[in-house]
């Protein structure tokens, strides 16, 4: 998605890139977490609430809430001065309104809240009831799937340092900001369907991929592409026939039409399976044959005709 192409990518490479960013058009933004060995990418919406992610999207340490829910203030991020970029609290879902959850995060000194789903992957718009819980609001909030928590969990807990940034496709557009569909809708029914795209890991790999191996593969079409039409055109002249001039000593004696010997001077056809006729006689022989089934008098293996 937010891919950062180089000022040396092919054109092929941009117009991959951007047929990806296109197609994918979401309302997603997606979660990646990545380290030298893993690469985890998952979609999240960000909520109708609080500050509107901006395309350098966030990034900073998640640490697990405790209490899960955060439906009480919760314990503040750890006391490490080495991550300038902040702590993303990952927070269970239920129990209490979204607003609460996030406002707990918020007064415990995080820079962003991450409410995970249970036992679902559905994705929904987080919103707050109550305009005085919104004012207060000041960062921003995702809500991502059941699956993703558990891996992002199952990390946590090995003891791992996990930092999580946000990837914003260009084209990304918060279904919240649109006032007729939000007005229609009951925030707290607002889902959506994941639906199959290769993400951000899997696109990544793919650049990656093109950016090592996509010359050669070019290089491979081209040679190809050269070698098919050799062999279309190689094999359109073994089925056809040549012309030539019988001379004394030249290995054929007979025309099979029409039974005449070959005389010094007459002009024959010799067909690409060794066969050879008077000019005329054969060329009579295939005009009165099918179209599609033009074959030597004596072997009957085809024989192309040049049209
Ligand atoms: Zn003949
Ligand atoms: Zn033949």
């Amino acid at each position: 998605m937010a891919m950062r192409l180089g000022p040396f990518s092919p054109p092929s490479m941009v117009a991959f890139s951007l047929l990806l960013e296109t197609i994918s058009a979401t309302p997603f933004v997606h979660l990646v977490y990545t380290d030298n060995s893993t690469c985890l990418d998952f979609r999240a919406v960000p909520a109708c609430f609080g500050p509107p992610l901006s395309h350098a999207g966030i990034v900073g340490n998640l640490v697990e809430a405790v209490p899960g829910n955060a439906c009480q203030p919760v314990e503040a991020p750890p006391a490490s001065n080495q991550t300038p970029s902040g702590f993303i609290l990952l927070i269970r879902r239920y129990d209490c309104p979204f607003g609460t959850k996030v406002l707990h995060a918020q007064r415990a000194g995080y820079q962003a809240a991450l409410i995970h789903n249970l036992y679902s992957d559905r994705l929904v718009s987080m919103d707050v009831e109550r305009p005085e819980t919104r004012e207060q609001i000041r960062i921003p909030s995702l809500f991502i799937g059941g699956s993703a928590s558990k891996l992002l969990r199952r990390h946590l807990r090995s003891g791992k340092t996990i930092q999580v940034s946000t990837v914003i496709p260009r084209d990304y557009e918060n279904p919240c900001w649109d006032p007729s569909e939000y007005a229609v809708l009951d925030y707290s029914t607002r889902h959506h369907d994941l639906r199959f795209w290769p993400g951000y890991c899997t696109q990544r790999m793919i650049i990656r991929f093109l950016e090592e191996f996509g010359f050669l593969i070019l290089l491979g079409l081209v040679l190809s592409s050269f070698i098919l039409a050799g062999w279309v055109k190689w094999r359109h002249r073994r089925h056809s026939a040549r012309t030539r001039t019988f001379q004394r000593g030249d290995p054929y004696d007979l025309c099979v039409i029409c039974m005449a010997d070959f005389e010094e001077g007459d002009r024959l056809k010799i067909l690409w399976c060794g066969h050879a006729y008077h000019h005329t006689c054969i060329d009579t022989w295939l005009l009165i044959q099918p179209k599609t089934g033009k074959t030597c008098p004596i072997c009957k293996q085809e024989v192309r005709v040049a049209t």
